[in-house]
């Protein structure tokens, strides 16, 4: 057993914000209390959290772990690893891997080798088609039996609107989401940045926001005809935003994420430096801004890293040939803090709750901190102060625009059934 004493406990789930105990046996939390108030048991293990936060698990919704296949950028243990150590309980993988997960036995695994890595959780997300080629629909029904908890085509949009339907038609009777990564095809071709002025001075070739939000349109439209829960992965613009609104308005099943790189960096940032390329492509200001808004007002239902690990022999090439995506698990909470909660724009308990109960209700699963709840618990602090060295990364890649940034508050300790997994 585990007793957690003392911490700031943060429970978005019962908005709890006080000084509490809390008592982990085996896989579950057994008591939480006021501080002192739980006669520990003999020989209990203690954690002391005097000064932290103790929050609920926090739940990356959106990860590449790159394996099978890929295992020189990242394997399922190293990837769980550097997520422990970003503070995540819990990660869900896409199923962009070499095979593509999109058979129950891929699906399984993915989760014997997340068994053998014994760190963080993984949630494998099944292929909405077969190779994600957007053909033919993937076994679906099989993989859910597996254990995957979505179905999305991540990388690529699930190709065509009819193939869309039917996924979302199936999914809504499997009581799964649907995972799209919105994005036009014939608007995004060739493009390796955002559209706009730094584009042309760049001279590098840009997709226009509208890459996005048509996908978005289409997607809301299917969902609306089918009742389907969609679920807008890395949404990156303004008027994909608007829309994800609006669908919420009129009460569908609407849901997104938004990612730590979209919400702090502008296309402005971007350099030939290809640890800015990603897709989306980083937005413009007033994409960034609305953004924050809807991170505030509840339109974003979560924060999600996105991490992509490629290796640097991959990577580290010229801007144009350079594969999309950055590492996101270890710098995550503290780009939440730097750029949401220190700057006044979310309350903390806001924040836990879009890396907690956010991500877990857009899943169907509950998060808090309660007698019976899994033993997940992320512990950080708000003042510690660090520099994340992308070269100490848990992750086998070292693709990340952010290397070298000093960043006041850092997740401390992650605790997943009841046991330790990370402590800095
Ligand atoms: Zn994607």
């Amino acid at each position: 057993m585990l007793l957690v004493k003392n911490g700031r406990v943060l429970d978005p789930a019962s908005r709890t914000d006080a000084v509490m105990d809390v008592l982990l046996g085996g896989e579950t939390i057994r008591e939480v209390a006021p501080a002192g108030k739980i006669a520990a048991p003999q020989n209990v293990e203690m954690f002391d959290a005097t000064g932290l936060i103790v929050a609920p698990g926090f739940i990356d919704i959106h990860a590449h772990l790159r394996e099978p296949g890929q295992e020189s950028s990242e394997t399922i243990e190293t990837g769980t690893l550097a997520a422990a150590r970003g503070g995540f309980t819990a990660v869900c993988c896409m199923p962009n891997t070499k095979p593509v997960n999109d058979n129950a036995s891929v699906t399984r695994f993915i989760l014997d080798r997340a068994k053998a890595a014994e760190n963080v959780r993984v949630w494998p997300i099944g292929a909405a088609s077969v190779g994600s080629k957007g053909e033919a629909i993937a076994e679906i029904a099989a993989m859910k039996e597996a254990g995957i908890v979505a179905v999305s085509d991540d990388g690529r949009p699930i190709t065509t609107a009819k193939l869309a339907r039917q996924v979302m038609e199936y999914c809504r009777s499997l009581n799964l989401p649907v995972i799209e990564h919105a994005e036009d095809i014939s608007l995004a071709a060739g493009a390796v940045m955002r559209e706009g002025v730094t584009s042309t001075r760049l001279g590098l070739r840009g997709m226009p926001a509208a890459a996005e939000s048509v996908c978005v349109a289409r997607d809301v439209q299917l969902a609306e005809l089918t009742g389907a829960q969609l679920h807008i992965a890395h949404l990156s613009a303004k008027s994909s935003l608007e829309q994800v609104r609006s669908a919420k308005s009129r009460g569908l099943h609407v849901t997104c994420e938004v990612t730590p790189h979209h919400f702090t960096l502008i296309d402005e940032d971007v350099t030939y430096d290809s640890r800015f390329k990603m897709n989306p492509p980083l937005g413009a200001r007033e994409d960034r801004e609305a953004l924050l808004a809807g991170l505030a007002d509840g339109t974003v239902d979560a924060i999600a890293t996105d991490h992509a690990p490629h290796e640097p022999a991959l990577k580290d090439v010229e801007f144009d040939k350079a594969p999309f995506g950055i590492l996101g698990f270890e710098t995550a909470l503290s780009l939440a803090l730097e750029q949401l909660v220190n700057s006044s724009r979310i309350s903390l308990m806001r924040m836990v709750e879009l890396f907690t109960v956010g991500p877990a209700r857009v899943l169907g699963m509950e998060r808090k901190i309660a007698a019976g709840q899994p033993a997940d618990l992320t512990i950080f602090a708000l003042e510690h102060s660090w520099t994340y060295k992308v070269k100490e990364s848990a992750s086998k890649s070292r693709n990340s625009p952010f290397d070298g940034r000093t960043f006041k508050g850092a997740p401390m300790a992650t605790i997943v059934a009841g046991r330790v997994i990370y402590k800095r």
